[in-house]
Protein backbone atom coordinates (compact mmCIF):
# COMPACT_ATOMS: atom_id res chain seq x y z
CA UNK A 1 0.00 0.00 0.00
CA UNK A 2 1.85 3.67 -1.06
CA UNK A 3 2.39 5.37 2.26
CA UNK A 4 0.02 8.15 1.09
CA UNK A 5 -2.68 5.68 1.86
CA UNK A 6 -1.49 4.71 4.88
CA UNK A 7 -0.74 8.17 6.07
CA UNK A 8 -4.63 9.14 4.88
CA UNK A 9 -5.89 6.32 6.75
CA UNK A 10 -4.02 7.13 9.99
CA UNK A 11 -4.91 11.17 10.03
CA UNK A 12 -2.63 13.58 11.47
CA UNK A 13 -1.24 12.18 14.40
CA UNK A 14 0.70 13.79 17.65
CA UNK A 15 1.06 10.46 20.18
CA UNK A 16 -0.25 10.38 23.74
CA UNK A 17 2.83 12.08 25.59
CA UNK A 18 3.94 9.69 28.48
CA UNK A 19 7.73 9.15 30.06
CA UNK A 20 9.58 6.48 29.01
CA UNK A 21 9.76 5.14 32.64
CA UNK A 22 6.00 4.12 31.74
CA UNK A 23 6.40 1.84 29.68
CA UNK A 24 9.76 0.56 29.96
CA UNK A 25 11.42 1.68 33.24
CA UNK A 26 11.80 -0.40 36.30
CA UNK A 27 8.27 0.05 36.97
CA UNK A 28 5.94 0.29 33.92
CA UNK A 29 1.92 1.21 33.79
CA UNK A 30 0.87 -2.06 33.03
CA UNK A 31 -2.49 -0.18 32.01
CA UNK A 32 -0.78 1.47 29.49
CA UNK A 33 1.19 -1.42 27.91
CA UNK A 34 -1.21 -3.75 27.71
CA UNK A 35 -4.28 -1.72 26.45
CA UNK A 36 -1.88 -0.98 23.65
CA UNK A 37 -0.50 -4.42 22.89
CA UNK A 38 2.85 -3.58 22.93
CA UNK A 39 5.79 -6.11 24.18
CA UNK A 40 6.82 -6.67 27.81
CA UNK A 41 8.99 -3.70 29.28
CA UNK A 42 11.71 -5.46 28.64
CA UNK A 43 11.93 -6.30 25.53
CA UNK A 44 10.24 -2.76 24.68
CA UNK A 45 13.41 -1.17 26.48
CA UNK A 46 15.76 -3.15 24.63
CA UNK A 47 14.15 -2.26 21.21
CA UNK A 48 14.09 1.42 22.05
CA UNK A 49 18.02 0.81 22.89
CA UNK A 50 18.58 -0.52 19.76
CA UNK A 51 16.17 1.85 17.40
CA UNK A 52 17.91 4.80 19.09
CA UNK A 53 21.61 3.29 18.46
CA UNK A 54 20.57 2.56 14.39
CA UNK A 55 23.07 4.13 12.51
CA UNK A 56 22.81 7.33 9.85
CA UNK A 57 24.45 7.77 6.84
CA UNK A 58 25.83 11.99 7.05
CA UNK A 59 23.02 14.09 5.12
CA UNK A 60 23.56 17.51 3.36
CA UNK A 61 19.61 17.76 2.52
CA UNK A 62 16.67 15.41 2.99
CA UNK A 63 16.12 12.58 5.84
CA UNK A 64 18.41 9.90 6.80
CA UNK A 65 16.61 6.76 7.51
CA UNK A 66 17.79 3.22 9.01
CA UNK A 67 15.17 0.97 9.10
CA UNK A 68 15.10 -3.05 10.72
CA UNK A 69 13.14 -6.05 11.22
CA UNK A 70 13.89 -6.14 15.33
CA UNK A 71 13.79 -9.22 17.28
CA UNK A 72 14.42 -10.95 19.95
CA UNK A 73 16.55 -14.27 20.49
CA UNK A 74 16.95 -14.46 23.81
CA UNK A 75 17.79 -11.71 25.64
CA UNK A 76 19.26 -9.79 22.57
CA UNK A 77 18.07 -8.03 19.28
CA UNK A 78 18.38 -9.43 16.20
CA UNK A 79 18.23 -6.77 13.06
CA UNK A 80 17.13 -7.59 9.87
CA UNK A 81 17.85 -4.34 7.09
CA UNK A 82 14.77 -2.79 5.40
CA UNK A 83 16.55 0.33 4.76
CA UNK A 84 19.55 2.63 5.07
CA UNK A 85 20.68 5.46 3.45
CA UNK A 86 19.61 8.94 2.75
CA UNK A 87 16.14 9.91 0.70
CA UNK A 88 16.08 13.44 -0.83
CA UNK A 89 14.47 13.47 -3.51
CA UNK A 90 10.68 13.97 -3.23
CA UNK A 91 7.77 13.85 -6.38
CA UNK A 92 6.54 17.17 -4.66
CA UNK A 93 6.76 19.62 -2.47
CA UNK A 94 3.54 18.16 -1.15
CA UNK A 95 4.44 15.08 -0.27
CA UNK A 96 7.25 13.59 1.98
CA UNK A 97 10.66 12.18 1.75
CA UNK A 98 8.67 9.17 3.52
CA UNK A 99 6.95 8.50 1.02
CA UNK A 100 9.52 7.70 -1.83
CA UNK A 101 11.43 5.51 1.08
CA UNK A 102 8.15 3.43 2.18
CA UNK A 103 6.64 3.25 -1.18
CA UNK A 104 9.79 1.92 -2.74
CA UNK A 105 11.72 -0.03 -0.39
CA UNK A 106 10.27 -0.40 3.24
CA UNK A 107 6.59 -0.60 3.85
CA UNK A 108 6.44 -4.09 2.04
CA UNK A 109 4.00 -6.94 3.71
CA UNK A 110 5.67 -8.36 6.72
CA UNK A 111 4.74 -11.90 8.44
CA UNK A 112 2.28 -10.77 11.21
CA UNK A 113 3.83 -9.56 14.70
CA UNK A 114 6.82 -8.06 12.97
CA UNK A 115 8.41 -5.10 15.31
CA UNK A 116 10.29 -2.54 13.24
CA UNK A 117 12.87 -0.15 14.85
CA UNK A 118 13.60 2.82 12.84
CA UNK A 119 16.30 5.87 13.53
CA UNK A 120 15.83 8.88 11.43
CA UNK A 121 17.73 11.91 11.16
CA UNK A 122 14.30 14.37 11.47
CA UNK A 123 10.92 13.68 13.33
CA UNK A 124 8.56 12.63 11.32
CA UNK A 125 5.67 15.11 10.06
CA UNK A 126 2.25 14.85 11.58
CA UNK A 127 0.82 13.29 8.38
CA UNK A 128 3.46 10.42 8.85
CA UNK A 129 3.32 9.28 12.20
CA UNK A 130 -0.09 8.30 11.10
CA UNK A 131 1.41 6.59 8.31
CA UNK A 132 3.31 5.08 10.74
CA UNK A 133 0.39 4.09 12.80
CA UNK A 134 -1.32 2.75 10.44
CA UNK A 135 2.02 0.03 9.58
CA UNK A 136 1.85 -0.79 13.07
CA UNK A 137 -2.04 -2.10 13.02
CA UNK A 138 -2.15 -3.97 9.58
CA UNK A 139 1.40 -6.06 10.65
CA UNK A 140 -0.10 -6.79 14.41
CA UNK A 141 3.60 -5.49 15.50
CA UNK A 142 5.15 -2.04 17.30
CA UNK A 143 7.30 0.40 15.58
CA UNK A 144 9.73 2.15 17.77
CA UNK A 145 11.12 5.09 16.28
CA UNK A 146 13.62 7.32 17.16
CA UNK A 147 14.36 10.86 15.27
CA UNK A 148 17.23 13.32 16.51
CA UNK A 149 15.87 16.94 15.21
CA UNK A 150 12.59 18.12 16.24
CA UNK A 151 9.65 18.71 13.31
CA UNK A 152 6.32 19.49 13.36
CA UNK A 153 5.46 20.23 16.98
CA UNK A 154 7.76 17.43 18.60
CA UNK A 155 10.72 17.75 20.82
CA UNK A 156 14.44 16.75 19.78
CA UNK A 157 15.30 13.72 19.78
CA UNK A 158 11.72 12.08 20.00
CA UNK A 159 10.80 8.50 20.54
CA UNK A 160 7.47 7.46 19.10
CA UNK A 161 6.01 4.42 19.94
CA UNK A 162 3.43 2.74 17.21
CA UNK A 163 1.31 -0.18 18.92
CA UNK A 164 -0.16 -2.94 16.94
CA UNK A 165 -3.61 -1.93 18.61
CA UNK A 166 -3.07 1.73 17.37
CA UNK A 167 -2.41 3.98 19.86
CA UNK A 168 0.51 5.61 19.86
CA UNK A 169 3.03 7.36 22.29
CA UNK A 170 5.05 10.24 22.35
CA UNK A 171 7.74 10.65 24.48
CA UNK A 172 10.30 14.07 24.34
ZN1 LIG B 1 5.72 13.55 6.61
Amino acid sequence: MPWADLCARGGLTTGTEVQLAQLCGPTPDPALITRAGLPAATTLAKFVDKAQGLKLDDTYSGIAFHIVIGSMNRSDVTTTRLFKGVENTRKSAAVCFEDAVFFSRAAGSHPAGTHILVHQSLAPCERCRGGYKVWAQNNLGTIVLSADKAYDGSSGNPIFIFSPSGTVYYIK
